[in-house]
């Protein structure tokens, strides 16, 4: 199929990157279980090797079924190119590899998902890289955190775990000005309910492991290029606008144009560093987005009657569903995210600590997992698991105090999922 501007998005995520198989007619996208591809002839292998023809080499770089799946997200994110990725961390890592070098930073948003935070506060150091993180309501700070050897801005659209929903076009603003990139993880909310790009985004990163997926079975990951910056700006990007030596002297900016990132991300990135998604990964991932839309209209219709009902409960301190009118960003959904503010929230239990624990023991339907984005109804208590690492203070500012349960509503019954919290609840609060 030809990818026509007038086709609307329940159309692309069925057909978007697919078509029938050329050796075959197969009608669903073969999975290319091959490591490496014949050539031609000696030319044809060259050519391929030198980046002067694109076509499939050895599948740590490239593979058909992979490459439908890029195709698919690109579009409906509204990007050039991706690149998938072996998690969402990868494509974290993937996504700051083309910009960053040693000794520069990027400035990130205090509400990030806390493996996130881990990463960029510890991890990434052994680069020589390194992170500041910043309040994103605070635009002043925002702006006064990026320096000299500021890299990229980095946030998500709807942020894990608490209910927060980033100003992107104000931070893309500042990045613009500044003339660095900004980045935007947008698991929670996938293109279906926001497309960061249209907000200024320039590389837009998943954890496809999450909603795009959509039924818990694989962990995949990848960058969506916008293909709207401009990397030979400045001399800030010289892997993409400056000779690279591994290519003979060839300048990704220059030779590709608004794909410099994608090519660069898979000439370079997938190549040296091998963080490669396997194409059964990339099957499971495509029949999930088939249904995308559908899933996701179910998680916001879920979330916001849960939402509503825990917020009434007096067992319930606070709720921070970003759906919700009392939300301080309920307002800022309509113009991030007009379809919805996604699945995910966080509600704070009375009784602290204890009374979290026990209610996530008692709930029968909820499964008590370290993942989110899935058809099933999950819950974690963040404070003793995936935060676990942070800080007292990085737990607060990232939403994940010790009174607070974070839960990813499935597409279940939502008085199901309501009758399981209010049994749970009561045995939480007794
Ligand atoms: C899960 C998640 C990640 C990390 O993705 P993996 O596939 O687990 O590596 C990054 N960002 C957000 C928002 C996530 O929810």
């Amino acid at each position: 199929m030809t990818d026509g501007p007038t086709y609307g998005f329940d159309t692309l995520q069925i057909h978007a990157g697919a078509r029938p198989d050329p050796a075959t007619g197969a009608r669903q996208t073969p999975i290319y279980q091959t490591t490496a591809y014949v050539f031609r002839d000696a030319d044809h292998a060259a050519a391929l090797f030198n980046l002067q023809e694109v076509g499939y080499i050895y599948s740590r770089l490239t593979n058909p079924t992979v490459a439908v799946l890029q195709e698919r997200l690109a579009t409906l994110e509204g990007g050039v190119g991706a690149v998938c990725c072996s998690s969402g961390h990868a494509a974290q890592i993937m996504a700051l590899f083309a910009l960053m070098q040693p000794g520069m930073n990027i400035v990130a948003s205090t509400r990030l998902y806390g493996g996130t935070v881990t990463q960029f506060s510890q991890t990434i150091k052994r680069f020589g890289w390194s992170a500041k993180f910043v309040d994103f309501d605070d635009l002043d700070a925002v702006k006064a955190a990026i320096d000299d050897n500021t890299r990229a801005v980095f946030c998500e659209s709807i942020a894990n775990p608490g209910g927060y929903i980033t100003d992107l076009d104000a931070i893309a603003g500042i990045a613009d000005a500044a003339g660095i990139p900004l980045i935007v993880d947008n698991t929670s909310a996938t293109p279906y309910l926001c497309r960061p790009i249209e907000h200024g985004a320039t590389l837009v990163v998943h954890s496809t492991t999450k909603y795009l997926t959509g039924n818990g079975t694989v962990t995949g990951g990848c960058i969506v290029d916008s293909g709207k910056f401009d990397w030979s700006a400045n001399d800030k990007f010289p892997s993409l606008s400056a000779p690279e030596p591994a290519y003979h002297g060839l300048k990704f900016h220059e030779t590709f144009g608004p794909l410099a990132f994608t090519f660069h991300g898979i000439a370079i990135g997938l190549r040296d560093l091998g963080m490669t998604m396997n194409p059964q990964a990339a099957h499971y991932t495509l029949m999930g987005i088939e249904t995308l839309s559908l899933r996701m209209q179910r998680h916001v219709e879920n979330a916001e009657k849960v939402a509503t009902w825990l917020e009434s409960d007096p067992r319930v301190e606070s709720v921070t569903y970003a759906g919700l009118e009392s939300s301080p960003y309920f307002d800022r959904v309509k113009t991030i995210c007009p379809k919805g503010a996604g699945g995910l929230f966080t509600f704070a239990v009375k009784g602290g600590y204890d009374a979290c624990v026990k209610l996530v023991n008692a709930l029968e339907i909820f499964s008590h997992v370290a993942n989110l984005g899935d058809t099933r109804s999950l819950v974690i208590h963040s404070a003793s698991t995936t935060h676990r690492q942070l800080t007292p203070e990085q737990q607060e500012a990232a939403g994940a105090g010790p009174n607070m349960v974070r839960i990813s509503i499935g597409i279940e019954d939502a008085y199901d999922l309501i009758a399981d919290l209010d049994q749970a609840l009561a045995k939480a609060s007794s």
